[in-house]
């Protein structure tokens, strides 16, 4: 108990920032929820410090606390102080962890996920029968399983065949002006395969060649959520040897919390960094190959802004969105996180799903018809909130809709 407490003091250089100022409580989704001191930044950082302290002698009771979070990163972004709020909880969650273990299913969860991607791969056939067995179409390829917890959720289908099996390889393009190393994530890689093949042909149309790599390791912030710090450092090495081993400039991901975890936080833990330049798929069209698009939308519009989409990175994607997409652009008033937190979801899906039904409420009321969104999870939370309020609205990935017209244009 001693070494923990010794490892929690550790923390003490970046907890000392904290001023106690309060301004993350205006921004903590879950605060603005339910008005708890221990849910809000400032809270939990206080917790912390009176364990080491020694105020507080029953360490696991704050674990309850750190977990309660979606680690959305909007206290970090919006504290005068720059405490690193994200690195403080998921290295206090990882000395806790030491002493309250991991309950088995997260740690069956984990071993799959993380340590048997290619088991993974050949069993998706089997996820995507066995997800239909007795479940209730909702809508085109959303259902409402029969399992457990998951029978509240409106979820959209598992693909057939996992994208890095139908698509592993190189993708060379006619009159190659450069190659980059596609990173799916496993969400682009096992729900929205269509976001992955839309960055290929887009990126080919304009003499990128891409690679995609044949087995999908995941970026490991699932692990890191939980507390599992060590399988969170395996996960960021061996994708990093993959990046850096590949002989080109950039890398482009669709997944925002895949670049935060394998370009931001990763080189954190790791002793490791990337020797190439993340980008997201949008920003690499807007920034490196200066592309523009003319698709015309004939239904109410609008955009969910990722909480881990690059913070500098952020506001240009409404500019994106308006000099790409043509036709009646709602912003919405509430640019709240979607409250999905990827493990968050899992373990506390009542809190989860209120954080993003809000947002839903809005879309449904003011007819929009269609949510882009460049990040998966953000997709799946509010695909799932937009179906349970009962609007007709669906959510995609712009990409989408570039891939759509130059098939349909050829500009
Ligand atoms: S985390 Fe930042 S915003 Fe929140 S109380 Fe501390 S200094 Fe203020
Ligand atoms: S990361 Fe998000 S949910 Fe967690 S304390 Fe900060 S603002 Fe609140």
């Amino acid at each position: 108990m001693d070494e923990l407490i010794k490892e929690l003091k550790e923390l003490e250089e970046l907890v000392l920032q904290c001023m106690k100022c309060g301004t993350c409580q205006a921004h903590c989704p879950l605060y603005q929820k339910d008005l708890l001191e221990s849910t809000v930044a400032r809270g939990k950082i206080s917790l912390i410090e009176s364990v080491y302290e020694g105020r507080l002698e029953n360490a696991t009771k704050i674990l309850k606390h750190l977990d309660y979070c979606i680690l959305c990163g909007r206290c970090k972004e919006n504290c005068p102080s720059g405490v690193k709020t994200d690195e403080i909880f998921l290295k206090a969650k990882a000395v806790l962890r030491k002493i309250e273990k991991l309950p088995s299913w997260g740690k069956a969860i984990l071993k799959i996920v993380m340590e048997k991607p290619e088991l993974l791969a050949k069993i998706a056939p089997l996820m995507h029968i066995g997800m239909k067995f007795g479940a209730k179409r909702v809508k085109n390829d959303i259902f409402k399983p029969i399992l457990g917890s998951f029978s509240k959720r409106n979820v959209k289908q598992i693909a057939k065949k996992p994208f890095s099996k139908t698509h592993g390889g190189f993708h060379k393009a006619q009159n190659e002006k450069m190659e980059v190393y596609f990173y799916p994530g496993c969400a682009a890689n096992f729900i929205f395969p269509e976001w992955g093949e839309g960055i290929i042909s887009v990126l080919n149309h304009f003499g990128v060649s891409v690679y995609v790599p044949e087995v999908n390791k995941c970026c490991g912030i699932p692990a890191a959520t939980l507390g599992e710090l060590e399988t969170y450092k395996k996960m960021v090495n061996e994708n990093l040897d993959d990046i850096n081993k590949r002989d080109c400039e950039y890398v482009i991901t669709c997944c925002p919390t895949c670049q935060y975890a394998l370009s931001e936080m990763g080189p954190k833990v790791t002793e490791k960094s990337p020797n190439k330049h993340f980008y997201d798929i949008l920003m690499f069209l807007d920034e490196v190959l200066n592309v523009k698009f003319d698709v015309n939308l004939d239904e109410k519009f609008s955009l969910h802004t990722p909480c881990h989409y690059l913070s500098p990175k952020k506001a240009n994607l409404k500019k994106h969105l308006e000099e790409n997409i043509q036709g009646d652009f709602v912003v919405l008033e509430n640019q709240s996180c979607c409250g999905f937190g990827g493990t968050f979801n899992m373990k506390k899906y009542d809190d989860s799903k209120a954080v993003g039904m809000s947002k839903a409420e809005e879309v449904k009321s003011k007819n929009v018809k269609k949510i882009f969104t460049p990040c998966p999870g953000c997709a799946m939370q509010l695909t799932d909130a937009i179906v349970e309020v009962g609007s007709q609205a669906t959510v995609e990935h712009p990409i989408v809709y570039y891939a759509k017209e130059l098939k349909n244009n050829a500009f």
